[in-house]
């Protein structure tokens, strides 16, 4: 798949467009060439040196393997910022904009709202409320000291003030109560076979699947919540395309109110949420 003489921009695009498309082959150059994407229409016949092509090469050849283009570029952008991603952590997905609007609409007025991310991951999340709201109070936990460690570097990129805390969803926070706690855990089914397939097969398992139907981490979210919401507080969690019904009867049982799911860019029930009014 090699070829040894460096080609020009164009020369590069053309080799990498037959192996993995069009919009791939621009990303990856223009992280190989850390240059903006006009950079690569206005000066095609620029020369790559030998070290530019061989990193080119050698990112191209791990995307035909399957590697997400996040993970080789190390960034993705979620809720128009620029957040660093590694393979400790899942990819974040547009998908998961819902709840930051979600959020957003019901505390958007309210200054000092205390909110708790569970399961941060890159932090994409936590870091994304706490430049939206009005002196937000964010707390982001995690079980991954490795994911930890990624969305603090996001915080500290983005300017963006939140306390992590090394935590399997609420076991280190006893007696923590929150206004507001968004989570979007794992909830694929163990043996769904889109685990095996394309992207995710290079995300951590452990943020993604969740027992046999892939409920087990929203079920156990749903019944601790209670414990650690303010009267009033608010529960917003993701989950997968057919599970709406199943998530508002968890909220039900846990006797949470005002239970709604809500719908993401494809249509598709993708957030379900209730208010907890105390008992
Ligand atoms: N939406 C993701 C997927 O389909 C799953 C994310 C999650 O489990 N939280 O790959």
């Amino acid at each position: 798949m090699t070829v040894s003489v460096s080609p020009d921009i164009v020369g590069a695009l053309n080799w990498a467009r037959g192996l993995i498309g069009a919009v791939d082959a621009r990303v990856l150059l223009r992280h190989v060439l850390r240059c903006p994407a006009a950079r690569l229409v206005s000066r095609p016949e620029t020369v790559l040196n030998q070290t530019e092509w061989s990193h080119f090469q050698s990112l191209v050849e791990r995307r035909v393997a399957g590697e997400p283009v996040a993970y080789l570029t190390g960034e993705r952008e979620f809720y128009g910022r620029s957040f660093v991603v590694t393979p400790a952590v899942l990819i974040p997905r547009p998908d998961t904009e819902l709840l930051v609007e979600l959020a957003l609409a019901h505390f958007q007025d309210r200054r000092a709202v205390r909110v708790l991310d569970l399961g941060t991951g890159s932090g994409a999340l936590a870091v994304t409320l706490a430049c939206e709201l009005n002196e937000p109070d964010i707390t982001a936990v995690d079980r991954s000291r490795e994911a930890l460690l990624v969305a603090m570097a996001n915080a500290a990129r983005l300017q963006a003030s939140v306390s992590f805390v090394l935590s399997d969803w609420f076991s280190s926070l006893a007696g923590d109560r929150f206004d507001l706690i968004v989570a979007n855990p794992p909830y694929v089914a163990s043996a769904d076979p889109h685990l095996d397939e394309g992207d995710v097969r290079f995300e951590p398992q452990t943020a993604l699947a969740s027992g046999p139907e892939g409920l087990d981490d929203l079920a156990l979210i749903a019944s601790q919540a209670p414990h650690h919401l303010e009267p009033g507080g608010w529960l917003f969690m993701e989950h997968g395309y057919n599970q709406a019904a199943r998530v508002r009867s968890l909220l039900t049982d846990a006797g949470f109110s005002a239970i709604a799911s809500h719908r993401d860019l494809a249509d598709i029930e993708r957030v379900t949420g209730g208010q907890w009014l105390g008992r």
